[in-house]
């Protein structure tokens, strides 16, 4: 009875490690993905033909108020570089 008690906790201790690499797995994608997606839309936002469109997301403090109808990206440089 003992031993399949022990048995049960290692199942359980293994299933959770392994839950957790995949926890840190994903973290790392997440992470590499997001740089990625900065280098794209550096490069986006310098070789795009840009035709802005108001963007009206109902925040009237908000500082950014167009986007490109072509990439989506925002009239803000500063997110770009
Ligand atoms: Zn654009």
């Amino acid at each position: 009875m003992e031993e399949k008690l022990s048995e049960k906790l290692s199942e359980q201790i293994t299933h959770r490690d392994n839950l957790q690499k995949d926890i840190n797995y994903s973290y790392r994608f997440i992470n590499d993905a997001k740089q990625k997606i900065k280098e794209l839309e550096r490069f986006i936002w310098k070789n795009c033909q840009h035709e802005w469109v108001y963007l009206d997301d109902g925040d009237y403090y908000s500082r950014i108020k167009y986007k490109c109808k072509h990439c989506d990206l925002y009239r803000n440089q500063y997110m770009y570089n």
